[in-house]
């Protein structure tokens, strides 16, 4: 493939930044825009002074104004974890909204491709079970996940407006639960909770009984799926994620056992709207992409948790 030139908004988040790395790897030029509010300039480090990459400060809900020639419009940004989104509503809303219309307006201007991050939690508290593309979902649209969930569906509905209407090559993927190195310790995510917590031996804190289900996908199956998408001629909406279902109670087990923590087990209140089974279907991914996920969940945790215990004061008690 000929090299090209994407920009990447959120370019300074957990997926952003990994896509930005793959990009560049690939032999394409990247300008990653990021606002900051939950992107962090560490997860960019390493790529300064790369002659392909370039970083704006940029919040994409502003007119979005680009000089140069550009193939590919990535619209990453957005606050992804519920307790990002539940402090910060009104931006969620806004990246959602208005940042993919400006995003999208960008990509139109340029004739290039807009692919756009979308999200599981389209399918809201899923009444069918596995998620595929064709179901419709099941979201309270004013419950406290709502500024997230709304968001994401007008971002969907917008994108495909666009395609509709406007003849655009626009495309959407629907991220499932992903994990990896840069996500933030603190942003109260499952995977980043448990395993800082049984590094600092600190009881881990299950929601509710635990029964509910989350399926995870390593961050680096996930950016191949999305490339793929990319650079194929499919539009989806496409599932990317990995089908391996296993209960909250399951994956503190698993983190306890990895990690070799002594940590106990608590269990708090389960947050309001808590999806409570959650399992994408990828065939079509599978058959439209030839992408699958290869990473095992202990491989990549084994991973994350390296990264975590780097970052983890190295006092605290396992
Ligand atoms: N969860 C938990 N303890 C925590 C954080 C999360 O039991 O400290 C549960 C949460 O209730 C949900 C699942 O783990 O059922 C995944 O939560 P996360 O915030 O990672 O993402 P979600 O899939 O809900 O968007």
């Amino acid at each position: 493939m000929n090299p090209t030139i994407s920009i990447v908004t959120g370019g300074a988040g957990f997926l952003g930044s990994h896509l930005c790395d793959r990009l560049l790897a690939e032999g394409h030029s990247v300008v990653a825009m990021d606002n900051l509010i939950t992107g962090n300039m560490n997860n960019l480090a390493h790529l300064a002074g790369q002659e392909r990459f370039r970083f704006i400060k940029q919040d994409v809900t502003e007119y979005l104004f680009y000089p140069g020639h550009i193939d590919y419009v990535f619209h990453f940004a957005s606050p992804a974890s519920p307790i990002d989104y539940l402090k910060l509503p009104i931006p969620t809303l806004k990246v959602g909204a208005l940042g993919t219309h400006k995003a999208l307006g960008l990509a139109r201007s340029k004739n290039a491709c807009f692919v756009l991050a979308s999200t599981s939690e389209i399918y809201g508290d899923p009444l069918v079970h596995p998620q595929n593309e064709d179901y419709w979902g099941n979201v309270n649209p004013i419950g406290p996940r709502g500024v997230y969930d709304e968001a994401k569906r007008f971002a969907e509905a917008m994108t495909f407006a666009y395609r509709q209407f406007h003849g655009m090559n626009a495309k959407i993927v629907r991220i499932f639960n992903t994990y990896g190195p840069r996500m933030r310790l603190q942003d109260g995510r499952v995977v980043p909770a448990f395993i800082g917590q049984a590094l600092r031996g600190e009881p881990l804190t299950v929601f509710g009984a635990g029964t509910q289900t989350r399926s995870f996908c390593y961050v680096s199956d996930l950016i191949e799926g999305i490339y793929r998408l990319a650079i194929s001629n499919e539009s989806g909406p496409m599932n990317i994620g990995n089908p391996v279902e296993l209960t909250v109670k399951q994956f503190a087990e698993t983190i306890l056992r990895i990690t070799g923590s002594r940590s106990q087990i608590v269990h708090n209140p389960l947050p309001v709207d808590d999806p409570k089974q959650r399992r994408p279907d990828i065939n079509r991914a599978r058959t439209r992409l030839g992408w699958e996920p290869k990473i095992p969940l202990e491989a990549g945790l084994e991973k994350t948790i390296r990264y975590f215990r780097d970052r983890i004061d190295s006092t605290c008690g396992r």
